[in-house]
């Protein structure tokens, strides 16, 4: 029983420091997001087509990081930036950073790229304004751009998003269904959503080519995209195994480890300090 108690006692300490320490970097968050260029910056990792190896793209990925302490992980920050709604003018910022690098990059490779939305961002019926903005002000082609959604963000209220998401491709940019599997979409939901991109979670590219189960995911979110007419892009490939499976069960695009980690804008392109309204 003291044993238990001493456990006990240790969890309160754990949770104390814990929620301690949240909100100690929900305050270093509030001051951070208003001054974006000072500690946070964007990624860009590399989407390759599978069958030749050819660059299509990139996927934009925030990075935060604290002078005192290093690289905050997204999975940690991220949350919190939804749970204080400081994802709104942060996500804002990475659209705007996204659509100047995108619109830097040659133009000639005409290369794609997709910025993460969050299911605030997408909630608010300024959204679709908000990225015509941006796409105006960078000079990026809007069929270049590729916004990633969750099936979180949409699935709530599918005749809402539909209709968010119309006015969305209506710019002339592509949607993607993001982490695709791990949620709750039903295929009448899919059927009923303008999309152009499923993106099949890392959890099924995990050891595609050995675990059948795995094998037979992929191949259905497969057969689903090219019956919708969508495209597929596997995340998180690491090893040449599993891009071979990838590829072999026609999945179309990739990224990965294996295939370019995220990586610094080239200098000189892109988005000064001047690129960000507010
Ligand atoms: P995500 O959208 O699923 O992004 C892919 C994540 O997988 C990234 O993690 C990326 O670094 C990681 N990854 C890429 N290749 C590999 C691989 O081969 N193996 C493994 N294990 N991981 C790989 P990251 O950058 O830590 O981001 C985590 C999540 O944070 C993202 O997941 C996304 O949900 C969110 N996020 C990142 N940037 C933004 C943003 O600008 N806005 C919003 N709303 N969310 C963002
Ligand atoms: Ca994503
Ligand atoms: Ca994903
Ligand atoms: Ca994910």
């Amino acid at each position: 029983a003291k044993q238990r108690r001493n456990t006990f006692v240790f969890f309160e300490a754990e949770m104390t420091r814990q929620s301690g320490e949240r909100l100690h970097l929900v305050s270093l968050l509030r001051r951070a997001v208003p001054r974006p260029h000072e500690t946070f910056g964007v990624l860009y990792q590399p989407q390759v087509r599978l069958e030749d190896g050819v660059r299509t793209g990139s996927e934009a990925l925030l990075r935060w990081t604290l002078p005192d302490r290093g690289p905050v992980p997204p999975d940690l920050f991220i949350p919190l930036a939804e749970e204080t709604g400081l994802i709104v003018p942060l996500g804002e910022w990475v659209l705007a950073q996204a659509c100047a690098h995108g619109a830097a990059w040659s133009p000639g490779a005409a290369l794609s790229v997709a910025v993460n939305v969050s299911a605030l961002q997408f909630a608010r019926t300024d959204f679709a304004a908000t990225v015509r903005c941006w796409l105006e002000r960078s000079g990026l082609d809007p069929a270049r751009l590729e916004l990633e959604l969750t099936e979180r963000v949409v699935l709530d209220d599918v005749g809402r998003s539909a209709a968010r998401m119309a006015e969305l491709r209506a710019l002339g940019v592509r949607l993607a269904l993001d982490d695709f599997g791990t949620g709750y979409s039903s295929l009448s939901c899919l059927s009923r959503l303008p999309l152009d991109t499923l993106k099949v979670d890392r959890s099924f590219v995990r050891g595609v080519h050995a675990d059948a189960a795995s094998g037979a995911v992929v191949r259905a979110i497969v057969g689903l995209a090219r019956s919708f007419g969508l495209r597929t892009v596997a995340e998180g490939i690491e090893t040449p195994e599993e891009y071979r499976a990838l590829r072999d069960l026609g999945c179309e695009t990739g990224q990965g480890y294996l295939l370019g980690l995220p990586e610094a804008p080239a200098a000189g392109e892109g988005a000064g300090p001047s690129g960000a309204r507010g």
